[in-house]
């Protein structure tokens, strides 16, 4: 293989194996970030529950106001009946009486269901907010857990930063930009095998030509679809 090449190879492992690490960073974080957005979640919904106990509450108040009323309409209306002297008189008050006590009751069917639901919202805030507590000292511990592994990570990044730099010392200048730039545009991949024939960077054939003139060795050669730069090593199965 071609000395260049054998150290775009080399590289280009190393350059890979610090991606990875990214990715692995990049994934701690987001499930991390993953956790806390389920947490803001839970605390979300525990604070539209009590704005809703809230509104429940205020609602219940107006009612209970306005059946105090009625029972004292009622009242008021049954001390009137003495006064009254005619049956015609006699039977509308008593409609009226009826009709109070109609609508306090319907009042007091009203507050008991609100209290039912409240009672009901109630109970399972509680749930919610026991949940949270337990989570939120379980996502104590996880960014404890997260922040020592991304450490350890980057323990780890530093080193092969450290290889990376002697490694692309080596090369020149230009080839290292070239290869920088394959690999920003050809996902990661800036050199590549090529097995029987075809690129495996991109899987298309090389022409037959090209493919003998690779396996001389002596040359740099491109991909012709991809551009990728090409090398050849036999794998067990060729
Ligand atoms: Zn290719």
């Amino acid at each position: 293989m071609n000395e260049i090449i054998e150290q775009l190879v080399e590289l280009q492992e190393i350059d890979l194996k610090i991606d990875q690490i990214d990715n692995d960073i990049k994934a701690e974080q987001e499930e991390l970030d993953q956790r806390i957005a389920e947490l803001e979640q839970r605390q979300n919904r525990i604070g539209e529950q009590e704005a809703r106990i809230t509104e429940l509450e205020k609602e219940r108040r107006t009612l209970e106001d306005e059946m105090t009323d009625k029972i004292a309409h009622v009242k008021e209306r049954q001390s009137k009946m003495m006064q009254v002297q005619t049956s015609r008189e006699q039977t509308a008050l008593l409609k009226e009486i009826e009709d109070a006590k109609k609508n306090a009751k319907e009042n007091e069917d009203k507050i008991v269901a609100i209290m039912e639901e409240v009672e009901r919202l109630n109970a399972s805030m509680t749930e919610e907010k026991n949940l949270l507590k337990a989570e939120k000292e379980l996502l104590t511990e996880a960014r404890e857990k997260v922040s020592g592994a991304i450490d350890d990570l980057n323990k780890g990044k530093k080193t092969k930063l450290n290889r990376r730099e002697k490694q692309a010392e080596a090369i020149n200048g230009s080839m290292i930009r070239k290869y920088e730039l394959l690999r920003s545009r050809r996902s990661g991949l800036a050199i590549v095998n090529v097995l029987q024939g075809v690129c495996q960077g991109c899987f298309m054939n090389l022409p037959p030509q090209q493919f003998n003139r690779l396996l001389r060795g002596d040359q740099i050669l491109e991909c012709p679809s991809c551009q990728r730069l090409l090398y050849h090593q036999r794998q067990d199965e060729e």
